[in-house]
């Protein structure tokens, strides 16, 4: 099975961070709008299944 940790947009919390929890990370996706771009982050787990924004690495 494909997982997020396998996703060119899965950054793992470093261990120093306030929100470290081993295997966590933040799926980092860029948007692009008539505003311009952005960036959407949103917790994940490195053992999470992928989703649709699946890139590989
Ligand atoms: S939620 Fe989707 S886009 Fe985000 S890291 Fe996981 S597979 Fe990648």
């Amino acid at each position: 099975m494909t997982t997020c940790k396998d996703c060119a947009f899965f950054f793992s919390i470093p261990e120093d961070a306030d929100d470290f929890e081993k295997s966590k990370g933040d799926c980092v996706t860029q948007k692009d709008d008539e505003k311009g771009r952005y960036w959407l982050s949103k917790p994940v787990f490195e053992n999470d299944q992928c989703c649709g924004a699946f890139h590989k690495r």
